[in-house]
């Protein structure tokens, strides 16, 4: 997936052009304009932090939620999904290395999340992201991945309706080839491609 944010329009199109299909933004205000000026052909995914008061906004216009992490969320989803008649499909975002300045659950407070979010039927849970500390230490990012890999295979293993595991999402500029090395399917990667963010 190319990471959009900050970069224009005309720019995102060049790199649609060239082939990319999915395109990720961390902001609901942004992703709305880009997605009012790109249109449709493309897959939408909000990746950042979702405020319950925006779910409205962008339940129908996206593929994937990254950012699933709190039952407050999960409940609005899941009523205004149920309002649309559609199912909403989403990432479990996990927290693992637990940073303060990081939204997602700790790793054990995923399981009892899970099994709370299967009360709810417009809501479906596809897979886990996460976004790993920024750092050059090899063997961290391998632990880090390494247990989210795991969580996946273990919430596999139990086989619950209504939910599968497809995606891990994780891996991003700095990080994105040991995350697929310890088994990302799903890589969220801006600045490798766009270049350096202008704010
Ligand atoms: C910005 C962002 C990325 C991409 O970051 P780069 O380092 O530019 O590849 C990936 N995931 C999330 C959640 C982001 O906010």
């Amino acid at each position: 997936m190319a990471v959009t944010k900050t970069v224009d329009v005309a720019t995102i199109e060049e790199a649609i052009g060239l082939g990319i299909t999915d395109i990720g933004e961390n902001r609901v205000q942004e992703l709305r304009e880009k997605i009012e000026a790109i249109g449709e052909g493309v897959n939408y995914h909000l990746i950042g932090h979702l405020q319950t008061n925006k779910v409205k906004y962008i339940i129908d216009k996206v593929k994937l939620i990254h950012s699933l992490d709190r039952l407050s969320l999960v409940k609005e989803l899941d009523k205004r999904a149920r309002q649309r008649q559609l199912v909403i499909d989403t990432l479990v975002q996990v927290n693992v290395a637990e940073e303060e300045s990081k939204f997602g659950l700790k790793v054990e407070e995923v399981l009892p999340f899970i099994e709370e979010v299967l009360k709810y039927e417009n809501i479906r849970i596809r897979g886990l992201m996460t976004i790993a500390p920024y750092t050059d230490d090899e063997a961290l990012l391998r632990k880090i991945f390494r247990t989210m890999y795991k969580l996946k295979e273990d919430i596999s293993k139990r086989k619950y309706e209504n939910l599968t595991m497809d995606y891990l999402s994780m891996g991003m500029t700095n990080d994105y080839k040991i995350a697929i090395e310890e088994g990302s399917n799903m890589i969220r990667v801006g600045s490798a491609i766009f270049g350096a963010r202008k704010y």
